[in-house]
């Protein structure tokens, strides 16, 4: 059993203590301790991040998890292996135990107001990099208006500084309250009052089926964050766009448009150019008009030029150096021929007694026995 320090004395992000079992597995090693700072995961709160140091080797903590009581430290570690009974120093990374703590603590605040205020539960939360995400079990709207209620009433909650009390209410119960407003159990970190959250905004919500919505948030240090990213993309935006940014968006998309016409045009005529040269090339056999031409263009271009020759009626069979292959057999005979050819070598894709177009396996080998036939 590892004694849960982050519980007795959350205060405390360095902490001297010794390695009590060494593990390995996926390139990692997973040591255990006699006690810990670093909080697992677990309700829907993240584990910490930080640093074990010992005597010439340090492992950054990528993964804390609690197994049957035993809380295990996975990383890499850089210097030689560490073992048991050796001395180590723990450092816990105070700016994401704080991040976490905000978002937890104004999850707490935010549920207790949706129920009090709106009959609305919380069923699910989880903090994401970039939100927090809370479900909640309704069928009817919600409203933007309900949603700026409960935001002013979260607001007015932090400037309060209501006091987040911890306690054990038994050996297995942890109870977090929020006096007047919230009683839960919670296994999960929070700040000591409401006013160390900070700020509170609600960034999004939708329903996520018939019978839950999905609300999304961000608190304290994240929403600063997500704000001054926020207002440096702006900045960019303008820059490249002028004050005005939708007619500037606007005017970018109609450019697109155009340009993507002129693309169009230009293809055409180009496509419409190697068909006549392709057009002077053919031979004429028995069976009619041909041409087999290797083409350094993509499927599509391929599909046109084929059809343009069809329509100058000359039987065609065109590839690309992907192994990709179109071709239109005006005559019967040299239909059946190529048809016989390409399910000999392979082919995969629609194919018809006058039509193929797909790829082929063995392009030289197909080319061969065309030679040949
Ligand atoms: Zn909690």
């Amino acid at each position: 059993m590892t004694e849960k320090i982050f519980y007795l004395n959350q205060e405390k992000t360095t902490l001297e203590t010794t390695v009590s079992q060494v593990r390995k597995g996926k390139g990692k090693i997973g040591l255990s301790f006699p006690q810990t700072i670093f909080f697992p995961e677990g309700g829907g709160q993240p584990a910490d991040r930080g640093l074990i140091q010992g005597e010439r080797w340090w492992m950054q903590v990528e993964e804390t998890r609690e197994e049957d009581g035993e809380i295990w430290h996975w990383g890499k570690i850089e210097g030689r292996e560490p073992v048991g009974g050796e001395k180590v120093v723990m450092h816990v990374d105070e700016e994401w135990r704080r991040l976490m703590c905000e978002q937890h603590t104004a999850q707490h605040l935010f549920s207790a107001v949706l129920e009090r205020d709106y009959a609305l539960s919380t069923t699910g939360f989880s903090i994401l990099p970039d939100r927090i995400k809370i479900e909640v079990p309704c069928q009817d709207e919600l409203s933007p208006l309900l949603l700026n209620d409960v935001e002013a009433k979260v607001r007015a909650f932090i400037r309060e500084r209501l006091p987040v009390r911890v306690y054990w209410e038994n050996a297995c119960t942890r109870i977090v309250e929020i006096p007047g407003l919230d009683r839960n159990p919670c296994g999960g970190l929070h700040v000591k009052d409401t006013g160390y959250i900070g700020c509170f905004a609600i960034v999004r919500f939708y329903r996520k089926n018939r019978d839950f919505w999905r609300i999304e948030f961000l608190a304290g240090g994240k929403l600063e964050k997500a704000f001054r990213e926020g207002v440096k993309t702006l900045d960019t935006l303008h820059t490249m766009l002028g004050n005005d940014l939708v007619e500037g968006a606007t005017r970018l998309v109609e450019k697109r448009e155009n340009l993507e016409e002129e693309v169009r045009n230009l293809r055409e005529e180009l496509n419409e150019t190697r068909a006549l040269l392709l057009e002077n090339q053919a031979e004429t056999k028995v069976e009619g008009k041909s041409i087999v031409r290797s083409l350094s263009c993509d499927f599509e271009d391929l599909r046109m030029i084929v059809k343009k020759l069809q329509e100058k009626g000359i039987s065609s069979l065109l590839y690309n150096d992907k192994g990709q292959l179109v071709s239109c057999a005006l005559s019967p005979s040299w239909g059946e021929k190529v048809g016989a050819l390409l399910a000999e070598c392979g082919f995969r894709g629609t194919r018809t007694p006058h039509f193929a177009q797909g790829k082929i396996e063995n392009m030289a080998q197909f080319l061969d026995l065309l030679q040949k036939m």
